[in-house]
């Protein structure tokens, strides 16, 4: 079987005991309530208490701030266990683990740390990312969203769309505009609480990751603090540009893990399923499919830990982390799609896990960049200006 221990891919004993550790903790203690999230459309807030209470909360941070002292490779098997139980939860957590406090633990002061980064990596303050706009997605520099000087405070004024936690988080990272143009220095992202006057969130329901929480969030002469600053003004883009790599990598795991736990799904399912006088499975067809599904996850398997060495090594992996990142979404919407069908009726049935995960595959196209941009950061590493 793909998902047998033991070192196939290269990873560490160590590696494998967590993931087997994690595997077991996250059926018996978080499936359950990933599950009636998903029912009632909400994010589970008490993941984090659980996360916290196994030791699994902020595993590829430094001990130091925190964490637990875990490598790029300890989260890329954090996010594609996670994900296997709940696509949803798995967002919400990334969006808080990665989005919201990455940038707190490479940008920020020993305050805003203080305030914001060690609160949030035990699970107390929860994050959120504000990127996206209504007319600005992969077009970064096209956001409207601006930061106007108001004696010593900053006033925002704009919108954030599809953001993950937004509804539920208690602080927000908010890409603003504090200079005019498309420069790479006219962006700054600053640190606001979503308690403050003018910050309203509005849920949105979605396809799939029905128990993530993805929000409209307006924002109204937001009154934010100089010292709210994320480093220091016109930083923004940079500061996005640096934590993109290692999150390409990590989200490559959320369409692993998709496509994992389909395949394994499909492959059981085949042994017992009779036709025909037959188990499925006995068909060439169907067998060929469940083969070709094996190779498939092995092979970006391989390419997403390649990329989380490279990356861990020091080497520049941006080719690497979007050819990763591009060909395990295609593989989450192609494998979920393909065990749906192999399930025949009952896998269109909301009941079947197969079909949840084939609404929760596409998202992996989307976030982090979508797959034109991926091809994009492709050609241009080949010398192609596309
Ligand atoms: C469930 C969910 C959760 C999300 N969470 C967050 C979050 O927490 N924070 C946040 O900031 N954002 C979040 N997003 C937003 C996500 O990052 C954007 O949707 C994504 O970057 C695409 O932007 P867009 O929707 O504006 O699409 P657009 O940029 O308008 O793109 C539309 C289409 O055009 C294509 N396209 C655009 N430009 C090019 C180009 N140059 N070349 C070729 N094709 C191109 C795109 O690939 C896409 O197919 C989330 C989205 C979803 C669906």
């Amino acid at each position: 079987m793909v998902s047998a221990p033991g070192g196939h891919w290269g990873l560490e004993p160590e590696l494998e005991e967590f993931r087997r550790h994690f595997r077991r903790f996250v059926r018996d203690r978080l499936a359950p309530l990933a599950e009636r999230a998903e029912r009632e459309h909400r994010f589970p807030q008490e993941v984090y208490a659980a996360l916290r209470e196994g030791g699994f909360l902020a595993v590829n941070y430094p001990a130091d701030v925190g964490g637990g002292g875990g490598d790029l490779l300890t989260g890329c098997v954090f996010y594609e266990e996670l994900t296997r139980a709940s696509a949803g939860v798995s967002a919400g957590v990334f969006a808080h683990q990665h989005l919201a406090a990455g940038p707190l633990l490479r940008f920020g002061t020993d305050a805003q740390r203080r305030e914001f980064l060690a609160p949030a990596l035990r699970g107390e303050r929860i994050g959120a990312f504000g990127l996206t706009e209504p007319d600005a997605g992969s077009d970064i520099r096209g956001i409207r969203t601006t930061a106007r000087r108001a004696g010593d405070d900053w006033l925002l004024n704009g919108s954030k769309l599809y953001i993950t936690n937004g509804a539920i988080a208690d602080f927000m990272l908010v890409a603003a505009r504090t200079g005019e143009g498309r420069s790479g220095d006219v962006l700054t992202v600053f640190i606001v609480e979503t308690g403050v006057p003018g910050v309203v969130a509005r849920d949105l329901e979605k396809v799939g990751n029905h128990s993530s929480s993805t929000a409209f969030v307006a924002l109204e002469d937001v009154r934010v603090p100089s010292h709210r600053v994320l480093g220091a003004i016109g930083q923004g883009l940079t500061q996005l540009k640096a934590t993109l790599v290692e999150g390409r990598i990590l989200v490559a795991n959320r369409g692993l893990g998709i496509a994992q736990e389909a395949y394994e799904l499909v492959l059981q399912y085949a042994g017992e399923r009779r036709a025909f006088g037959r188990t499925i499975g006995s068909f060439q067809a169907v067998a060929f499919k469940i083969a070709d599904m094996a190779a498939r996850i092995d092979a970006v398997r391989l390419m997403i830990y390649r990329a989380a060495r490279l990356k861990m090594a020091g080497h520049d992996c941006a080719r690497e982390a979007s050819m990763a990142k591009y060909l395990a979404s295609e593989l989450a919407v192609r494998v979920s799609a393909d065990a749906l069908l192999l399930h025949g009726g009952a896998g269109y049935m909301e009941e079947m896990k197969v079909a949840r995960l084939y609404r929760d595959a596409p998202e992996a196209w989307i976030g982090e960049g979508t797959n034109e941009i991926q091809l994009g950061v492709i050609a241009r590493s080949l010398g192609l200006s596309p």
